[in-house]
């Protein structure tokens, strides 16, 4: 009776759930498209689920072709997709991360792309967040990896609240749509690929696994359009053709040096952004030299200018980048901070040499440090949080010439030392300070007791000044003022 009550009540149900899961195996996108709740949009007016026909309009690659290795996906990035997958949406890794894998590269992170609005993501993962303004976007979070997953974007010509402005630039971009839409307003082809890990396909709407396959980067849609949308993508497309290795197809490169000159209104903080990346990302010599040749440098951006146009500087810069590079491909860590210094020293050199001819050199070198940081740090949008760090190795660099009594004890305890002498390897790399100097200072640091001490010059700093200074109570060494460093 028991029995009868609850196989009449829950069977059904069971059967039903069992059917969806076989057609599941079988037609998934289909299923979980009229399965998945209709797409809360912003403008709540676009009612048509979202179904078979976007599929119809992708070519889908299966695992014979693409051959990518879902095991080397991270334990979030299946996490994310199988949560989301089980909830009834569609979700793919897309982006970057496709490319990457196609070509043999590990990516540097995995994102997600989905049908399920940021509430929906939110809800289906506890450890989550809602992130961004001008398009919101859903952190998952775990353990210390986060898998950025975002929701179909549509169309910006579609109706909605996508804004332009005079030159054709998107200000506004806020709009939900298919997965076809998603993947036509992404920059290119082979950008534009997803990967559905569960069921190993890829699906492509623009040619992107061909493009993928002959080593080129082509624009979708109309390249002088898609520039003018967003001049960002001008500089994205030289720094992953030298990353990647990819050739820019003809048609996307042609209209760069003509509208080159709409960088100008891009946010600094935007363009800082993406300079960072191109300086980190191992291939920062390629990247500077490409942009040279399509002048996408000259007074546009303020960090290049500064870079190639200091005739003294550039070796030493080049240098800086070259030591970057290698140790990003090496797998070390690069730190901001000290390459910003690099840029910027030239600029700080020069500034030196004028206010020397008034005040004594290490306030002269404290009222550079100003100067520059007031100038070119605000053009260039360097964060305060990279700044301070700058000053302290720059402050550092007349101390490495200090080899007397008990200076240069006291400056092998500086907390940025270490970054402090590799700067000034570089300087001595690039012919400004003598290699006698920078070998003294490797020799010193890795000697012990005698011998270190052996090493000191006689000090020749005249006795009474010292004398004095000690009274000061405050006045440790170390301290970063000019005077206790003079
Ligand atoms: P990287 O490996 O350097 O991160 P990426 O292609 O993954 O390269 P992201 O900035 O992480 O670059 O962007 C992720 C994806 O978002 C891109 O692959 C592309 O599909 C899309 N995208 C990013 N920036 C733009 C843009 N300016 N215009 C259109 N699509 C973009
Ligand atoms: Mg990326």
């Amino acid at each position: 009776m028991i029995r009868k009550i609850f196989n009449k009540l829950f069977k059904p149900r069971f059967r039903t759930e069992r059917t969806k899961l076989e057609h599941h195996k079988t037609e998934p996108a289909k299923l979980r498209s009229a399965n998945r709740p209709i797409l809360n949009t912003k403008f709540g007016n676009k009612k048509t689920p979202l179904n078979n026909q976007h599929r119809g309009n992708a070519t889908v690659i299966p695992y014979s072709q693409h051959q990518i290795d879902r095991s080397l996906l991270s334990n979030a990035a299946h996490k994310t997709i199988d949560g989301l997958q089980k909830a009834g949406f569609e979700a793919y890794i897309v982006g970057g991360a496709v490319r990457d894998l196609l070509l043999n590269r590990k990516p540097k992170d995995f994102d997600v792309a989905t049908d399920a609005t940021p509430e929906e993501v939110n809800r289906v993962f506890r450890r989550s967040r809602i992130i961004g303004r001008r398009f919101r976007l859903v952190h998952v979070l775990f353990g210390d990896e986060t898998i950025e997953v975002s929701t179909f974007r549509g169309h910006h010509s579609a109706e909605g609240d996508a804004h332009t402005d005079k030159s054709g630039r998107i200000i506004r971009d806020n709009v939900f749509g298919s997965l076809e839409e998603d993947a036509a307003r992404r920059d290119f082809t082979v950008n534009a690929l997803y990967y559905d890990p569960t069921h190993q396909e890829v699906l492509d709407f623009h040619q992107g696994f061909a493009d993928v396959q002959a080593g080129l980067l082509r624009m979708i849609g109309n390249p002088e359009t898609r520039y003018a949308e967003d001049p960002v993508r001008m500089l994205r497309v030289v720094r992953l053709s030298a990353k990647l290795g990819l050739k820019i197809e003809p048609a996307t490169m042609a209209p760069i040096s003509k509208m080159a000159d709409l960088l100008q209104d891009v946010p600094a903080s935007r363009l800082f952004d993406e300079m960072l990346k191109l300086f980190l990302s191992g291939h920062a010599i390629e990247s500077v030299s490409a942009l040279r040749a399509q002048h996408l440098h000259h007074g546009l951006l303020p960090m290049l200018d500064v870079v190639l146009e200091q005739p003294m500087g550039e070796r030493f810069v080049m240098l800086a980048l070259k030591n970057t590079d290698e140790r990003i491909r090496s797998g070390k860590s690069a730190n901001p901070s000290f390459l910003f210094a690099t840029l910027l020293w030239h600029e700080v050199l020069a500034s030196w040499e004028t206010y020397k001819a008034e005040v004594p050199p290490i306030p002269a070198l404290h009222m550079a440090m100003t100067e520059v940081i007031a100038t070119q740090a605000e053009k260039l949008a360097i964060h305060n949080r990279y700044t301070a760090t700058m000053k302290e190795i720059w402050a550092m660099q007349p101390r490495f010439e200090q080899r007397a009594g008990k200076r240069p004890f006291s400056l092998l305890t500086h907390p940025r030392y270490r970054a402090g002498y590799d700067f000034l390897l570089l300087r001595s790399e690039s012919g400004e300070v003598p290699a006698e100097l920078s070998e003294w200072w490797t020799a010193f640091a890795n000697a012990e007791g005698e011998t270190r001490s052996a090493m000191l010059q006689a000090d020749t700093n005249p006795k009474k000044r010292r004398r004095k200074s000690r009274k000061k109570p405050n006045d440790k060494h170390g301290s970063s003022t000019p005077e206790s460093n003079a």
